[in-house]
């Protein structure tokens, strides 16, 4: 295929792309910053357009006028942006429109109503989506919000129409605390998004996340490829992901991919797209968003379909029928995903920053990587913390955990602290194992001395196994230097150099 294709995006999703891209005879472009001079995602394109410019500027991946000018000044035929902030901006998407460049993705009306939830949520309304009890669209004032609240019962959530990585969202739980929640609210949506609309919804207490995949293309064909538990979040943002979803039920998971690509078809969506749910205590769920972009989660889709869902985007994006049906998608075993960030766990995930000295990833069936950084890569403050993703892949839940739990114990990343640590220690917790989970778990459970019981466990165990050969073998009892003064000395120096 003799198309260029520029990736709009950074760190391991423009690899990602390139992956494909290059599969398809695709040439990619990058764009490279002073911000980020010699990234993986730069060594690894065919071409490097270099925007100049100091690293004060405003990042490039935030300026559609300048990507449309490159993109045409270097002969760019599509576009594609990742799921950055270009991939839902609809007036870039116009732009690219306009001046005869394919953006990959959905078209600019469509990226603009799912942008805001008020439109989408009225939408999805009409197509028989259930809703969470709120208002009928966003609310003017304080004191309107109070009446919505009295009416649907405290708690509520307060959330920006033009919301987005759960900015512009409050819990109020009485009266008396809506005004000043609802200007904080307002302030922030108005600062991250230029809107400042808020809307009102019932709050749903220990709620599950559960998002469907949609692939549709430009002639009204629309499937689903499952649903993904993206409960595991720290303040909204999500840190673990699995694929299926442990807490659906085949007749579940039937009705709600059947009301997914109903409101897609309705809508006449083409491209990826994500239909976010929130389930409750007992069951019941409801729309949330849709988000007209591939996730950073894509990969657990990809791994228990086994369909590449940037080839179709990319596919879709140049008008070519979708040839998959839905009976064609066979959900096989279990996919995980840990998000790799670079953030100290055992101190609230403060950022790290600085120089990745040493990075080795596992390799082996049904293990996949997908990173952006290598040895030697520099993590400025400039950009999100995700580095790297894991994602595995095996038969069931139990045993793609207990290759996940593996996979990360090999990993060596030395030089910058990771979120490796937390995610062994959620992985062998007993409310992820029962796959009992809500979005609440980060927040009831994490603590910095969690990590601590994680090395008890594995001293327990040590000790144990060396009773054990003392007993049976008397190996430990001839083993140098083995006593139980050596073995306190070693529990408390490792935790001494944490
Ligand atoms: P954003 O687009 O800002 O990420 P979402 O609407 O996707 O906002 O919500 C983000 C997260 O907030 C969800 O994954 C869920 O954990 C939580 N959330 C959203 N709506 C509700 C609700 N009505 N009750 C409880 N939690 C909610």
């Amino acid at each position: 295929m003799n198309k260029r294709l520029l990736i709009v995006n950074r760190g391991e999703i423009a690899i990602r792309i390139m992956r494909t891209a290059k599969q398809m005879g695709i040439t990619t472009v990058v764009l490279q910053s002073a911000r980020e001079s010699d990234a993986l995602y730069i060594q690894q394109a065919d071409e490097v357009i270099s925007v100049n410019g100091s690293a004060d500027e405003k990042p490039i991946f935030l300026q559609p006028e300048k990507v449309v000018a490159l993109a045409l000044e270097y002969k760019i035929d599509l576009i594609h942006p990742g799921y950055g902030f270009l991939s839902e901006n609809p007036d870039f998407a116009d732009l690219c429109r306009e001046k005869g460049i394919i953006f990959i993705g959905p078209s600019p009306e469509l990226i603009r109503n799912m942008g805001l939830k008020t439109v989408a949520k009225e939408m999805a309304l009409t197509a028989g989506m259930p809703l969470v009890p709120g208002s009928n669209g966003t609310v003017a004032s304080a004191e309107e919000a109070i009446q919505i609240a009295n009416s649907i019962g405290y708690p509520v959530l307060l959330k920006a129409s033009a919301g987005g990585g759960g900015r512009g969202m409050r819990v109020v739980d009485k009266p008396e605390t809506m005004v000043r929640h609802f200007k904080s609210a307002a302030d922030e949506s108005r600062s991250a998004f230029g809107n400042d609309n808020l809307f009102i919804e019932k709050y749903i207490a220990n709620p599950k996340h559960i998002e469907f995949q949609i692939i549709g293309d430009q002639h009204g064909n629309v499937i689903h490829l499952g649903e993904r538990e993206c409960s595991l979040q720290r303040k909204h943002q999500k840190m673990i992901e699995e694929a299926p979803s442990p807490s659906l039920s085949d007749e579940k998971r039937r009705e709600m991919g059947e009301l997914a690509v109903r409101f897609s078809k309705k809508i006449g969506y083409y491209s990826a797209g994500t239909i976010e749910f929130i389930v409750a205590e007992d069951g019941s769920y409801y729309f949330m968003e849709m988000n007209t972009r591939i996730q950073v989660e894509h990969p657990v889709t990809e791994m228990i379909t086994g369909v590449d869902l940037i080839e179709w985007q990319i596919r879709i994006a140049l008008n070519e029928q979708l040839s998959l049906r839905q009976s064609d998608i066979q959900l096989q075993g279990w996919a995980i995903e840990c998000r790799v960030n670079t953030e100290d766990t055992q101190n609230r995930f403060a950022p790290e920053t600085g120089f990745i000295e040493r990075v080795l990833f596992p390799e082996g069936s049904g293990i996949r990587i997908e990173t952006g950084i290598a040895n030697g890569s520099v993590i400025t403050p400039y950009f999100d913390s995700m580095a790297a993703k894991v994602i595995v892949h095996d038969s069931n839940r139990q045993n793609a955990t207990a290759k996940m739990i593996k996979a990360l114990d090999a990993v060596r990343i030395t030089g910058l602290k990771t979120t490796i640590p937390f995610c062994r220690v959620v992985l062998r917790h007993p409310d992820f194992i029962s796959g009992k989970y809500t979005t609440r778990w980060v927040e009831d459970n994490y603590s910095p001395e969690m990590f601590y019981n994680e090395d008890e466990e594995m001293i327990g165990a040590l000790a144990a196994s060396i009773a054990y050969s003392m007993e049976y073998n008397e190996i430990a009892s001839n083993s140098p230097g083995f006593t139980n003064e050596s073995m306190s000395m070693w529990v408390l120096n490792k935790r001494i150099n944490k």
